[in-house]
């Protein structure tokens, strides 16, 4: 693998859309500003292996951040939506593909009994706190720093992802009544959350099972548990945002590895194949407050699109329980090989993992919270990082986020990955 690459098209091209596109991007994470680099734009990319537009190759550990799972361009989901574009791409009127998606999130995730679909991801976590707080008749929100729910105004205070990356607490527009209305704890902190419960009846506790928005960040033993308990006190909804941890962990998600019932799911990224898709779901006796049904309002203009659902229904398909095994072993490979190459030239860095997501946190020590990731060490890993793009591998452009090994990710992917990891490791080191 050549360590000189040349950018000349990607430079080009970053020159023309910073005039049109704020920043050069339409999401900020792909700006990798955070690793001081410009943007890489992409040609095409086949199973774990993205082209960008000057003909470099990449072994891809971010694949879209969560939704290819079987890897890029995979020819079964391909070929069901281009099955699906042919008998026409949105009709604004039901179909049968939706009716078998939401029966395969339910044998996956008996929580989920009936669900609602929308576009994105942030636009579920957003209907699922109205759905929550009008049967609660209650406002104030529980969230964790760190943890990201989406660019929704009152999920932002502290939020992950690229405000972590950004380092920006709150975004400006984000009127203080929103966020006023969110109490925010840190992650693993039992003692925070049952003192927030005795000051406050909250609508929703809201959490990521696996925190992947701040680097992975796993809860401790029994926290889950707390947290239901918790909301069970406090008379909350307990709010489980799946839409990394759902179909990627397991087949029914954290909630099924776990073993912890939320009473709303927030779900996407996998659930649409590729394709922008995205849901909330639970108990019938809540989903039925969902208007036609009953009275809380949501609607999407391609909500449930027929090229999604396909792309998503081709994708729960494959996901079968020798598909999580082969995730399973594939992560804790590459989470093995990572370690192992940093150990050889002693940077002090932990990785952490859970099947299908994993961070290599520039820390001695596993962050357990937020500001514990904040801590870890930022200018080393973006160093680290841009020695590995120079060698074939693009991981996450940010510390504050997990790599995504997929099932296209074969031995002669770790491989090859594992010599460019040694070799940025030694060119850290020195
Ligand atoms: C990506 C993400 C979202 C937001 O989904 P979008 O489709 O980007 O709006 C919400 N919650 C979590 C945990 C996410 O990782």
């Amino acid at each position: 693998m050549s360590v000189s690459i040349t950018d000349a098209k990607s430079a080009e091209l970053y020159a023309r859309a910073v005039q049109r596109l704020p920043g050069g991007v339409n999401s900020p994470v792909r700006a990798m500003r955070a690793i001081g680099r410009d943007p890489i734009f992409v040609d095409r990319a086949e199973g774990a292996e993205l082209v960008d537009v000057d003909g470099n190759r990449y072994i891809d550990y971010v694949c879209s951040w969560g939704p290819l799972v079987h890897g890029h361009a995979h020819p079964e989901i391909l070929a069901a939506i281009i099955d699906a574009a042919h008998r026409g791409t949105t009709f604004g009127a039901p179909t049968a593909g939706e009716i078998d998606l939401a029966e395969e999130v339910g044998r996956r995730m008996p929580a989920v009994e009936m669900l609602r679909m929308t576009s994105s991801g942030t636009e579920a976590a957003m209907s699922a706190i109205r759905l929550a707080r009008a049967a609660t008749g209650r406002t104030t929100l529980l969230k964790f720093a760190g943890a990201y729910h989406g660019h929704v105004d009152g999920l932002l205070a502290r939020a992950g992802s690229g405000l972590a990356t950004a380092g920006i607490p709150t975004s400006p527009g984000v009127p203080p009544s929103a966020a006023h209305e969110t109490i925010i704890v840190d992650w693993n902190d039992g003692e925070a959350v049952a003192r927030a419960c005795a000051e406050h009846e909250f609508a929703a506790i809201l959490a990521e099972p696996y925190p992947a928005n701040m680097g992975l960040v796993p809860p401790v033993e029994g926290f889950l548990q707390l947290l239901r308990n918790q909301a069970d006190d406090n008379g909350a909804l307990l709010v489980f945002d799946e839409v990394i941890t759902g179909f990627r962990v397991g087949p029914g998600g954290a909630q099924e590895r776990d073993g912890v019932q939320p009473d709303l799911t927030v779900m996407g990224k996998v659930i649409g194949g590729g394709l922008p898709a995205a849901a909330f779901g639970g108990a019938r006796s809540l989903m039925e407050h969902i208007a036609p049904a009953g009275d809380v309002y949501q609607a999407g203009t391609l909500s449930g699109n027929p090229l999604a659902v396909a792309a998503g229904m081709a994708t729960l398909r494959m996901l079968d329980e020798p598909a999580y095994l082969r995730l399973g072993a594939t992560t804790e490979a590459l989470a093995g090989g990572l370690r192992d190459a940093a150990a050889v030239v002693g940077v002090p860095v932990s990785v952490v993992s859970v099947p299908g997501l994993l961070t290599v946190f520039f820390s001695e020590t596993p962050p357990r919270d937020y500001p514990a990731a904040q801590a870890c060490d930022l200018d080393g890993y973006a160093a680290w990082c841009r020695a590995l793009l120079a060698r074939g591998v693009y991981p996450p452009p940010s510390q504050f986020e997990a790599w995504f090994p997929s099932l296209a990710h074969t031995s002669e992917h770790l491989d090859r990955t594992l010599d460019a990891v040694h070799a940025a490791f030694a060119e850290l080191a020195g």
